[in-house]
Order: C-alpha cells, then structure tokens, then sequence
C-alpha cells in the first residue's frame, strides 16, 4: 500500500485531525486513527512512527513509508542568567528564527515566532531592521513549542516574537486550534495571546473566530506620535482598533491587553497618562507597562521603574486594570523588541549564541 505521489513525504506536525484524516481515510483508516495519530504527535512528541501506539501495523508501515512527523531540532541555544533560554531554528529553506522559553515558578511560557523578521518596521524593534524573510507555516510555529527542552512542561504560549502574527493568519489561527484542541495540545485559550501592532481586518476576524487573548501594542495614545513609533497605524489608526477592543463580546476569561513599552520622555509625561486613561476608561482592556531596550541604534531609554510604577498606579486608581512587567532574557537580547538582535549581517551568529547545542 502507497500514498499517491502528490501525498509523498507529508509533514504531518501542523495538520489539524480533519487534515490528517482527509491523508488516511482513502486507505480505509478512520478518524479514531486520525486521532491517535494526532495524539502522538502533539501530546506524546513522538518523533518516530515506530513509537506511535495505538495505530494499525498497515498504518504505521504507510507513515513510515510516506510521511514525516515535521519536527525539527534548533541550531543554536542560550541561556540567559534568569533562566530564560533563547532557541535558533532554521527551515529548509534557511529561514531563521527565533524562540524563546520564560520559566516562571509554575507557568512555562513560549514566546513563538510567526514569520522570519517582520514587515511592520516598528521603530523600537530589531526583528523589524532584521527585514522580512517569510512567513512560517503552521508546523513550523507549532515544532518551535514540541521542540525545546521544556516541550512537556509548556503551560501557555504567547505569539510575540519575530514577526507580525496577524500578517500570516491563516498559520497562525490554525497554530491557535491545533493549540487549544483536544486532540492537539489540549491548552486552555485563557492560556494563549496573539500580539498586534493593529491589523484592523485580522483582529476583527481573530476576535470573531478565536477565544485566545489579543495584545495590542500601543506605545503612544496619539496618532501622529504613534505613526512614528507604529508606522502601520498610518493604515489602521489605533483610535478604530481601540474601539474594536471595548465593543468585542468576550467570553468568560478571554483577556484583551494594551501593551506599552515605556520610554524616557518621549511617551512616558502626564499628558501621555491622562489621554491613555480618557482612551480606555470604562473598559476592561488591561495594560501591560514594558521597559524600553535600547539596541544601541538610537538614543533613548527605558522610563524609570519609579515612573513605570507610577503610571501603573494612576492607571489602576482611575479604574483601569494595569501592570509592569518585567524585562526577560535581556542579557541574551531574547527581551521585547530584541529578537533577530544577532541576525543581522553585521553581526555574527555565534557572537550572539553562547554554545552550539
Ligand atoms: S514589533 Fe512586532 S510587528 Fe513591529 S517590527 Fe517588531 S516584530 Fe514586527
């Protein structure tokens, strides 16, 4: 028994169960192997066929014969003094990048890529100068979580690494339901964010669609000086993406974020305070207060901690839900705004990456 040609050496990581079933069912599998098969994938990690229970020896042989799991190993790793470790993939076709694993006592967070560089050119961001290498496909989001150390111990996923999630979304919804399915890694939704810098179109797909948390990242309450920072909200101003956000209907639990990366000066004054306050007063969007990483290409700097607490308290006792999150992986540029920091031609791999694994 064969698969026909065009079916030759399918990946299977990154097919939701319909898909795999579709590959099986023409040879009389049912979709009970489907699942099983879908299980050893994403539950188990299993990277050899062999090693697959549950499956008929007639299915095991057309796998093995015809089909790969689509895993994939990293090329480089490092691990910052906080325990943060950052990963380096590179596809087949030699597109790079960049992983990061969070430990934080019970919570195990990976921070996903979901393009190679990015399009956007946000001012702050070096994944941005990196420039757009493509987008990932869904087996390549979802290997970047089943391929690091701490695959088993993942509790949630955040999609805020290299590149905009929301301009490769097809991949990146069908990461979302291979994520939260029961027959893929069964995670919670509460338990997973997509961040934007403000696809209008996409959000409002996303929000109709998903029931995992959305981040926007804001930076600046006003338009003119948030085209600077942003430059896509010359396309899709931030003042209609905010109002997307408070009118959305959300389930129990779902948790729709502004994230605020603070800089001396430049966005961190009252006058910033109080027109962020008048933007999201009466809604539960909470905001989450980030320190600024300078990547030597300008001259600004992170605000305070002392001015980051402040606006968190000003913000929590106007009514608005709000905190400061601390900087992580910073010493190996795996914080905010920093992947691809070794990426770029002038700067070689392994200056960046501690060891080769
Ligand atoms: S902040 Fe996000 S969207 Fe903007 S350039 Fe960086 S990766 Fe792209």
């Amino acid at each position: 028994m064969q698969f026909p040609g065009y079916m030759a050496m399918k990946n299977l990581c990154g097919m939701t169960v319909d898909e795999i079933y579709e590959l099986i069912n023409p040879y009389e599998f049912t979709y009970t192997h489907a699942i099983s098969v879908s299980n050893s994938l994403y539950k188990k990690r299993l990277k050899d066929f062999n090693d697959f229970p549950k499956i008929p020896g007639k299915l095991r042989s057309l796998l093995l014969d015809k089909a790969e799991t689509g895993f994939f190993r990293y090329t480089h790793m490092q691990t910052s003094e906080d325990k943060s470790v950052k990963y380096l993939f590179m596809n087949s076709e030699g597109r790079r990048f960049e992983t990061v694993y969070i430990p934080d006592g019970k919570r195990h967070t990976v921070c996903v890529s979901t393009q190679s560089g990015c399009r956007m050119g946000c001012h702050f961001c070096v994944s941005g100068a990196y420039g757009f290498h493509g987008n990932l496909t869904t087996g390549e989001i979802i290997n970047q979580i089943l391929s690091i150390h701490a695959a088993g111990k993942i509790t949630h996923v955040v999609f805020m690494g290299m590149g905009e999630p929301l301009d490769n979304t097809d991949n990146v919804f069908k990461a979302c339901e291979i994520l939260t399915a029961s027959w893929g890694l069964s995670l919670s939704p509460r338990n997973i964010t997509v961040s934007t810098v403000g696809i209008l179109p996409s959000m409002q797909m996303f929000l109709q669609k998903s029931d995992c948390n959305l981040t926007l990242s804001l930076h600046s309450p006003f338009a003119e000086e948030r085209k600077l920072i942003v430059p896509v909200e010359n396309k899709y101003p931030s003042a209609e993406i905010v109002k997307l956000m408070k009118e959305a209907k959300l389930r129990k639990g779902r948790r729709l974020t502004i994230a605020y990366i603070m800089i001396k000066d430049i966005n961190d004054t009252d006058k910033h305070l109080e027109k962020l306050i008048s933007l999201l007063r009466g809604s539960s969007i909470r905001v989450n207060l980030l320190p600024y990483h300078s990547v030597g290409v300008d001259d600004k700097e992170s605000s305070t901690p002392e001015k980051m607490q402040k606006f968190k308290h000003i913000l929590v006792t106007s009514g608005i839900s709000a905190s400061v999150r601390r900087s992580r992986g910073e010493d190996i540029s795996a914080a905010c705004g920093l992947l691809a920091a070794g990426l770029g031609s002038k700067c070689k791999e392994d200056q960046v990456f501690g060891f080769i694994s």
